[in-house]
């Protein structure tokens, strides 16, 4: 097929985004034999979005939980999304997460746990790493699938009852499992001229695509900033990793001292240590003139931070002088619960676009577990 003197490549689908929701929709559909082509396209490096494990280039062996640590679910998964946990349960991409969770009070005392709605509920944990969930949907989805990595779509084009996407591709229906091109927010951050997803479907075409679009634009975006560190090795003095909590949780008033939410051990197959330092946001206008500067202005303050966070583990604390940064990486997530996209707006059929992840409203909302629910809801939601 060709589109001006662009050859376009033909598929039912097209979605953008890798992450949980996107490989849990790709699997579903997959299994309700929904589409026979899907391309996704995605910005990062491989599957995973929040729930993805950051290797190294320079070390073969290091893997680190850079985002979300577990899947958190706000109670006992049921119906179809049980069924999927206990699968991957089953063929053990998925263990219930056992790491010990600790609270922190603002006098560097170990206190309960702060109530948070990531903590409320039943943990599963990705093996060997987070990014395994996300893997393994994807490898479900079928070969039908075609993935493109490293590349963020920024323009959207429908025309003639099909979407055109950067790269040649055109598809009959087009999903997001992200609201970057559907956000005014994006305009500032990414320096876009417009809102991708308004400017290809105009006013009055797709009433629901208007809902969703009004709905969607009243969203704020909160934002971590996460220090990733290389500790040396546990037999170095560090006593086992078994011995250290998974997660370390700054109750509310340390929070709000420190600008910090958690810290959370990775331990690393020969004994080394990954510490991510779960930094929260400052408010700085983040632009793409901005954020080299806003990476180095929380990597010094997360540093900064960390010692006396570290008061009740003296020999972590002992061996920060050796730890080794490597970088920050800054997430954002929809937020509030209040401006949730409302389920029935997940599908708009005049102009056959969806909408996945955990932005969408239901229980599991900001959490892995409306990532997964909003999927197959989708899923079943499309013709
Ligand atoms: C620091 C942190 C800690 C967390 N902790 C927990 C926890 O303890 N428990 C829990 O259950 N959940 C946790 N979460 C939330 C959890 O990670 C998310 O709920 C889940 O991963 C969301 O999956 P998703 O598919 O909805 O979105 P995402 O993972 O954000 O996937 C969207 C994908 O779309 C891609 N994308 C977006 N726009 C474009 C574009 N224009 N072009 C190309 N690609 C694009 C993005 O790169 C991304 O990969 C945490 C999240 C963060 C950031």
């Amino acid at each position: 097929m060709a589109e001006g003197d662009v050859l376009m490549a033909d598929v039912d689908l097209a979605v953008i985004g890798a992450g949980l929701s996107a490989c849990a929709l790709a699997s579903a559909l997959r299994r309700k034999q929904a589409v026979d082509s899907l391309v996704i396209l995605e910005a990062g490096r491989g599957p995973g979005g929040r729930c993805a494990t950051r290797r190294r280039r320079d070390d073969a062996l290091w893997r680190l939980d850079h985002g979300a640590p577990t899947l958190s679910f706000s109670g006992p998964p049921q119906g179809p999304l049980g069924a999927l946990v206990d699968d991957l349960c089953d063929r053990g991409v998925l263990v219930p997460d056992a790491g010990c969770v600790v609270g922190l009070d603002g006098a560097g005392a170990l206190v309960e746990p702060p109530a948070h709605p990531l903590l409320c509920g039943p943990r599963w944990r990705g093996q060997p790493t987070m990014a395994a969930v996300a893997e393994t949907l994807l490898a479900d989805a079928g070969e039908a699938v075609f993935t493109c990595f490293g590349e963020r779509i920024s323009t959207l084009r429908w025309h003639d009852g099909h979407w055109l996407l950067p790269g040649g591709w055109r598809a009959r229906t087009l999903v997001l499992s992200g609201t970057l091109l559907a956000h005014p927010r994006s305009l500032a951050m990414l320096g876009w001229p417009d809102v991708p997803l308004r400017s290809a479907v105009a006013e009055g075409v797709d009433p629901s695509l208007d809902a969703a679009l009004a709905s969607i634009a009243v969203m704020t975006a909160s934002v971590r900033w996460n220090l990733m560190l290389e500790l040396p090795s546990v037999n170095a003095g560090l006593g086992t990793a078994d011995s250290l909590p998974r997660q370390i949780w700054l109750t509310p008033e340390a929070r709000d001292h420190c600008g910090v939410e958690r810290l959370v051990v990775h331990p690393q197959s020969d004994g080394r240590l990954g510490l991510v330092v779960h930094g929260l946001d400052d408010g700085a206008a983040i632009r793409p003139d901005t954020q080299p500067d806003l990476l180095v202005h929380h990597e010094r303050r997360l540093l900064a931070a960390l010692p006396p966070l570290l008061g009740p583990w003296p020999a972590l604390q002992a061996a920060l002088p050796e730890a080794r940064s490597l970088g920050v990486m800054r997430w954002g997530a929809a937020q509030p619960l209040d401006h949730a996209l409302p389920r029935d707006l997940q599908w708009c059929p005049q102009a056959r676009v969806g909408f996945c992840g955990d932005w969408i409203a239901g229980s599991g909302f900001g959490m892995a577990e409306g990532a997964l629910q909003s999927a197959l809801d989708l899923a079943e939601a499309m013709p």
